[in-house]
């Protein structure tokens, strides 16, 4: 029998899957542990994809008339007295200040010790999401119906105190968008609710090349004071669900708690309709899970750290200095190109090291295109290009000019490529059951897909099927919840609603 390959990541996906994520990431030196309890640091190459997906969202979110601003991270405990709802939702997981300053103590060993001192009067909560503090700020910004809408974005961290953290998709605390808005209407703020969502979605599939599933949560699932939350569901390669991003519609329920009034065009006093809507580093974690293989990291040339790495192959002394300057030429005339109206981000990678070490390291990196420039290429004014998205062992010799000719349309084939293995994959494992034996037999299979079901339940009746099989309903699908009359799958009651039910991160 065939030996089998040894792959550069292991354990392999199929040995070992939660094992084989720490290792991509290792592999990749996207991020670490840190000694802070459920907090990661992210290395240069992770938060190069942090930057990335920031930059192209945030043209997003200006094209729809968004601003950015600035809250503090501390709130006043008395806001979350004002919003029970969404304060008890995030009670659990909230860290608390109480002290402003540390009391050094000399011991008689000749160490210090240092104890929190200086009680505050009242403590402060470190925002776990920033309605109540925004809420603050848009209470005393309108006072009439000409201040609104408020449209405001902010990028900052958040801290929720999680008891199972994984790195990127669950940390105790990460970076995010969280935006957050306040109009005249009910009608506005359910448009901008389903407009962020409608956002999200385009940004997954072409940006991350992620195809996700936008639909609704069920009351169950919904931000804690939301009256509605939009989800956008992915699919990872052990068929798990990942909530990639939420969009909120809050109704006037922050609104009325924060007394966001203003003087409506009939002279009335109303308050406003508010939205809230973000997306995380937990995005980082969903693309790892979506695309990398068994040698590592695999990334989207939209959002890669870099697109193109240029290995010079300097066997020989007296040609090394002359491959070194056509891999720098080339760098820079790539340089000079552009993807998606970004300049394109190339490196050359000089350093002494051997060809195979670095090829396999850029590999694990997930790096969308290698070229190599060796003394017969420079002669033959050739490169050897390799992609990430292909067999480790394919390469493609092509005129140089021809390679430059065409590198914008390789890198959209990689990317176009990621999201179509990604869609197969997803529609192949979400199956159509309207039977309910059949549904509780499918989640004894080591690594279930999605089941869409029609479904009239109640939540506790959610929760009960959900706590015995260990699931959630992801979504009730934006698209499908105005199909055929059929029996919900628990209650038989007839019903037009789906809902796709699923294992998650
Ligand atoms: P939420 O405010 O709970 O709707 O969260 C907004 C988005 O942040 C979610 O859709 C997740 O994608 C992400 N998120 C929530 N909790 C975490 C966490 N502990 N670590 C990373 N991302 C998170």
């Amino acid at each position: 029998m065939a030996k089998q390959a040894k792959t550069a990541i292991q354990p392999t996906r199929a040995e070992d899957f939660p094992e084989w994520y720490q290792q991509v990431i290792k592999g990749a030196d996207l991020a670490e542990n840190s000694e802070t309890r459920g907090c990661m640091v992210i290395k240069p190459w992770g938060y190069a994809i942090w930057e990335n997906i920031q930059q192209q969202l945030d043209k997003y979110f200006k094209a729809t008339g968004h601003q950015n601003a600035y809250f503090p991270l501390l709130i006043p405990l008395s806001y979350f007295e004002k919003e029970a709802e969404c304060a008890e939702g995030f009670a659990t997981e909230c860290a608390v200040v109480t002290h402003h300053r540390l009391e050094a103590t000399k011991q008689e060993d000749g160490s210090t010790t240092m104890e929190p001192a200086g009680k505050l009067n009242e403590p402060y909560v470190i925002r776990p999401t920033s309605e109540t503090v925004i809420g603050a700020a848009f209470a005393r910004w309108t006072e009439s119906y000409r201040d609104l809408p408020l449209l405001i974005n902010q990028w900052a961290n958040v801290m929720r105190w999680e008891m199972r953290t994984r790195m990127f998709l669950r940390t105790a605390e990460f970076l995010w968008q969280e935006g957050h808005t306040a109009h005249e209407t009910k009608e506005e703020a359910l448009e901008e609710t389903r407009q962020m969502h409608a956002i999200y979605e385009k940004f997954l599939r072409e940006h991350l090349a992620i195809p996700t599933i936008p639909g609704e949560k069920s009351e169950a699932e919904r931000f804690p004071g939301a009256d509605m939350t939009l989800t956008v569901e992915a699919m990872v390669q052990d068929k798990k669900a990942i909530q990639a991003g939420t969009s909120h519609f809050l109704g006037q329920n922050f609104s009325k708690a924060q007394d966001i009034s203003f003087t409506a065009r009939d002279g009335s006093t109303q308050h406003a309709w508010t939205t809230s809507w973000g997306v995380s580093t937990r995005m980082i974690g969903t693309l790892i899970m979506a695309h990398s293989d068994d040698d590592g990291l695999v990334l989207p040339p939209r959002i890669a750290s870099q697109q193109i790495i240029i290995i010079p192959v300097t066997p020989k002394e007296d040609t090394r200095d002359a491959i070194i300057d056509a891999c720098e030429a080339l760098a820079k005339t790539l340089r000079a190109k552009s993807f998606h109206g970004e300049p394109l981000r190339v490196l050359v990678d000089k350093r002494d090291l051997r060809g195979g070490e670095k090829k396999w390291e850029w590999v694990k990196k997930g790096a969308p295109i290698r070229i190599e420039i060796g003394p017969r290429d420079l002669e033959s004014r050739k490169v050897c290009l390799q992609r990430r998205d292909q067999a480790s062992n394919e390469k493609a010799f092509l005129e140089k000019e021809e390679f430059l000719r065409n590198v914008e349309d390789t890198l959209q084939a990689i990317q176009d490529n990621l999201l179509t293995r990604a869609t197969q994959f997803r529609d192949a494992n979400i199956t159509e059951c309207n039977d309910l034996s059949d549904f509780e037999k499918h989640w004894n299979a080591e690594q279930p897909g999605w089941l869409i079901t029609p479904w009239a339940g109640s939540t506790e009746e959610e929760e009960t099927l959900s706590k015995k099989h260990k699931i959630t309903i992801r979504c009730l699908p934006l698209d499908q919840q105005d199909g055929e009359q059929a029996p919900c799958i628990l209650t038989g009651a007839l019903t037009k609603a789906r809902a796709i039910w699923g294992r998650s991160y």
